[in-house]
C-alpha cells in the first residue's frame, strides 16, 4: 500500500469513525427521547381524558341530583333548563323499576358512571349516564358520547381518542380501561412523534460527510505525499550525479523545511564536489608541472620548489620546507620554503643560508634517524612554529631496508609540511603522500648531483684535474663578455712545457703524466681564487686572469715560470727539470673577441719558444690585424693548432733568469 493510500485510510478512519459513531448515538438518543416523549404524552392524555370523563360523570350526577331535589312539579322545568345549559344531553325522569332507569336508548351501549363494566366492552358507547333516586322516581342525566364529546376529549388530552374494540398493545396507543367515575373503554393514540425525516437526513448527512471526508482525505494525502514524491525523485537524480537538482518549496511547513534542507544539502554537495574537482584539477596541474620540471631541468632549487608546492596541494598543508644535508658540516641547509613568511622569523632571502643541526629538534631527528615524524606543535624553537607538522626524510633512491642496514638509502635531506588546512593533524595517508614526494625529491637530488658530477667530469681533464678545452671555450667567451660589459681587462696566458717530448722519451710516458699533474698543481696554487686554469691539450695550458692588464699578466707568467723552473719534479727517484714558455695577451688590447685574444696569446707563446723557451712574451696589439681573424670569426671552430703564429719577435719581458 502506498503512503498516499495509508494516509487516506488513516484520515478516513480518524474522521469517519467518530462521524458514524456520533450518528449512531444521535439516532439511538433521538429514538429513546421520542419514545419517552410519546409515553409522557400518553400518560398526560390518559390523565386528562380520565379527568374529563370523570368531570362529565360528576356533572351528570350533579344534574340528576339537582332535578331530584326540586319539587316534583318543577322537575321537568329544571331538567329542561339543565339540558338547555348543556349540563346534560338529556335528563329523564322515570319510575324506579327493575332494569335500567329511564333508559330510552339501547341499554347495551350506555355507560353508567356509577357502575363501570368489569370487562372491556367491545362496542362503541353512545352515552354516559348518572342516576339519582328520589322516592320512586329515578332521574337519569345522560350525556351523548358523540363525535363532539370525543373531539373535546381529544382537544383536552392532545391525543386521538377512540373507542376500544379490542385490547391494544402499549406504545403509541394507550388503552384506557373503565373504572369508577370513568366508565368508558377508550384508546388514546398519539401521532408518531419520531422525526422520521431524521432517519433519512442523518444517513444522507453521514453519506455527504463521508464523501467530503474521502475528498478531503485524498487532497490531504496528495498534498502531503507530493512533496515527498518530489523529494524522492530529486534524491534519485542526485544519486545519479545530477547535483544541480532542486525541489520546489511549497509551504513553509515541515515538508517545506525538509525541501529547503534538501536543496541546501545538494547545494553544499555541489560546492564540495566543485571544490574537490578544482582541487583535483589543481593537483593534476601541479603534477604535470612536476613531471615537466623533473624531466626538463637540473635546477635543483626549482625542482624542490615544485615538489614542495605539489606536496602542499596534495595534502592541504599551509606551509612547507625542504632542507638538504651538508654532511661535512653536520647540518641541514634550507633549500626552499613556502608559506613560511610571517610564521618563521627567518626572512625569505635568508632561507637558503638557514642551517639546523642534525640530531636536534624534529627536522634534525628525522635527518639523523631517517624516520618520519608527525604531531602537534612542540617543535624546537629554531624550526618554524606550527600547530601540526609532518616531516619525512629525503632518501637517495635504492631499495629501502631497515634503518642501520648498510644498504639502507642514504638520507639526503628532510621534507616537512606544517599546519594542515582545517586544523586536523596529518594522517597516515598524508604521510604516505609526502613520502612519495620525498622519494621524487630524493631521485631529483640524486639525478641533479649525478648530472653535476657528469658535467663536471665532461668539463674536467682527468689527468690534471684542471678544466678542459671544452670549458675553456665557454669560459673564455663568458669572461670576454663580462670584461666587455664592465669595461675591464682580461689577461690570457698560454703555457707550453718545453721539450716535453724529451721528458717522455727519457723518463717514460707515465713519468710525463706525473709531470703534467705536478705542473697543473703548481699552476693552481700560483693563482688567485678568481683565476681559472685549463689544460688545452697535450702539454699546453691556458690561464684566464680576470680584471688583469698586461703588466699583471706578465707578473703571473713570471711567477708560474719560476714555480716550474725552480723545483724539478720528483717522479719516483728521478728529479725531472722542466721549464715552460708562456704567451700573454690581454683583452681588449690584443683582440676584440675571445678567439682573437687566444690567438694573440698563442702567437706570443710561439714567440717565447722562438726566443729560446723558458720565458714569456706579451702579444702585440698589431697582432690583431696581422692575424687576419676578424671579430666573431669562427669562434666555435677555434682550435689552438689553427692559430696563425706571428713573426718571431724578441722577448719584451724576461725575468727570473
Ligand atoms: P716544444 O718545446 O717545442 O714544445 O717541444 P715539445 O717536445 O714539448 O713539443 P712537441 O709538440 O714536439 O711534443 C709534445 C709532446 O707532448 C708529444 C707528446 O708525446 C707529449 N704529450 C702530449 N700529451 C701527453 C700526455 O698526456 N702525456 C704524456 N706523457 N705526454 C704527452
Ligand atoms: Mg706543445
Ligand atoms: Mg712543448
Amino acid at each position: 500500500m502506498t503512503l498516499r493510500g495509508r494516509l487516506t485510510t488513516a484520515f478516513l478512519v480518524v474522521v469517519l469513525g467518530p462521524v458514524l459513531l456520533g450518528s449512531l448515538f444521535v439516532a439511538i438518543t433521538v429514538a429513546t427521547v421520542s419514545r419517552d416523549r410519546t409515553a409522557e404524552r400518553l400518560d398526560h392524555a390518559a390523565t386528562t381524558v380520565r379527568t374529563g370523563v370523570a368531570a362529565t360523570c360528576l356533572q351528570l350526577q350533579a344534574a340528576a341530583d339537582a332535578v331530584a331535589v326540586v319539587p316534583a312539579d318543577d322537575r321537568a322545568d329544571v331538567a329542561g333548563q339543565l339540558v338547555a345549559r348543556g349540563l346534560a344531553t338529556d335528563i329523564r325522569i322515570a319510575e324506579t323499576a327493575p332494569g335500567p332507569v329511564g333508559d330510552t336508548t339501547t341499554a347495551d351501549d350506555r355507560r353508567d358512571c356509577a357502575s363501570p363494566p368489569d370487562d372491556v366492552v367491545n362496542a362503541p358507547t353512545s352515552s354516559l349516564a348518572a342516576r339519582a333516586v328520589t322516592g320512586d322516581l329515578t332521574i337519569t342525566a345522560v350525556r351523548s358520547v358523540d363525535d363532539a364529546f370525543l373531539s373535546r376529549l381529544r382537544a383536552a388530552g392532545g391525543t386521538d381518542v377512540t373507542f376500544t374494540s379490542t385490547e391494544q398493545p402499549a406504545g403509541e396507543r394507550r388503552l384506557l380501561l373503565p373504572q369508577t367515575g370513568q366508565p368508558l373503554a377508550l384508546t388514546l393514540t398519539v401521532p408518531p412523534s419520531t422525526p422520521s425525516f431524521l432517519y433519512v437526513v442523518l444517513p444522507a448527512v453521514v453519506l455527504v460527510a463521508a464523501l467530503v471526508a474521502v475528498l478531503v482525505a485524498r487532497w490531504l494525502a496528495r498534498s502531503t505525499t507530493r512533496p515527498l514524491g518530489d523529494l524522492a525523485w530529486a534524491a534519485d537524480r542526485v544519486a545519479d550525479g545530477e547535483l544541480d537538482t532542486r525541489v520546489p518549496i511549497p509551504h513553509p511547513d515541515e515538508l517545506g523545511r525538509l525541501a529547503a534542507t534538501f536543496n541546501r544539502m545538494t547545494r553544499e554537495l555541489q560546492a564540495y564536489v566543485q571544490a574537490l574537482t578544482a582541487s583535483r584539477d589543481q593537483l593534476r596541474g601541479h603534477l604535470a608541472i612536476l613531471g615537466e620540471t623533473l624531466s626538463s631541468t637540473h635546477d635543483l632549487q626549482r625542482i624542490l620548489q615544485v615538489i614542495l608546492r605539489t606536496a602542499l596541494a596534495a595534502t592541504g598543508a599551509r606551509a612547507g620546507l625542504v632542507l638538504l644535508i651538508d654532511r661535512p658540516a653536520g647540518q641541514l641547509v634550507a633549500q626552499c620554503g613556502i608559506g613560511l613568511a610571517g610564521r618563521w622569523d627567518v626572512p625569505e632571502s635568508d632561507l637558503p643560508q638557514q642551517r639546523l643541526p642534525i640530531g636536534e629538534g624534529v627536522l634534525g631527528a628525522v635527518a639523523a634517524t631517517g624516520e618520519p615524524r608527525r604531531g602537534r606543535g612542540g617543535i624546537a624553537s629554531a624550526e618554524p612554529p606550527c600547530r601540526t607538522y609532518v616531516a619525512v626524510p629525503i632518501c637517495a633512491p635504492g631499495v629501502p631496508e631497515e634503518p642501520g642496514d648498510p644498504t639502507f638509502p642514504e638520507t639526503l635531506g628532510v621534507l616537512a609540511l606544517y599546519d594542515r588546512v582545517g586544523g586536523d593533524t596529518f594522517d597516515d595517508s598524508d604521510l604516505s603522500t609526502l613520502r612519495t614526494f620525498a622519494g621524487q625529491a630524493g631521485v631529483a637530488v640524486s639525478n641533479v648531483r649525478l648530472h653535476e658530477e657528469a658535467q663536471r667530469l665532461s668539463l674536467t681533464d682527468p689527468l690534471t684535474g684542471l678544466w678542459n678545452y671544452r670549458y675553456l671555450r665557454e669560459s673564455l667567451r663568458r669572461e670576454v663578455e663580462r670584461a666587455s660589459r664592465f669595461g675591464r681587462m682580461l689577461a690570457v696566458l698560454v703555457l707550453d712545457l718545453d721539450h716535453f717530448k724529451d721528458v717522455n722519451d727519457t723518463y717514460g710516458h707515465a713519468a710525463g703524466d706525473a709531470v703534467l699533474g705536478e705542473f697543473a698543481r703548481r699552476i693552481r696554487i700560483g693563482l688567485r681564487e678568481v683565476d681559472v686554469a685549463f689544460r688545452q691539450g697535450g702539454e699546453e695550458f691556458v690561464v684566464l686572469l680576470p680584471e688583469t692588464d698586461a703588466y699583471g699578466g706578465a707578473i703571473v707568467a713570471e711567477r708560474l715560470g719560476a714555480a716550474v723552473r725552480d723545483r724539478p719534479v720528483t717522479v719516483e727517484d728521478a728529479q725531472i727539470p722542466i721549464s715552460v714558455s708562456i704567451g700573454v695577451a690581454v683583452y681588449p688590447e690584443h683582440g676584440e673577441n675571445s678567439l682573437q685574444v687566444l690567438a694573440a696569446a698563442d702567437r706570443a707563446l710561439y714567440a717565447a719558444k722562438k726566443a729560446g723557451r723558458d720565458t714569456y712574451r706579451l702579444a702585440e696589439p698589431t697582432d690583431v690585424t696581422k692575424s687576419g681573424v676578424s671579430p666573431g670569426d669562427h669562434e666555435g671552430d677555434f682550435h689552438p693548432a689553427t692559430a696563425v703564429p706571428s713573426a718571431p719577435r724578441p722577448p719584451q719581458h724576461r725575468r727570473g733568469r
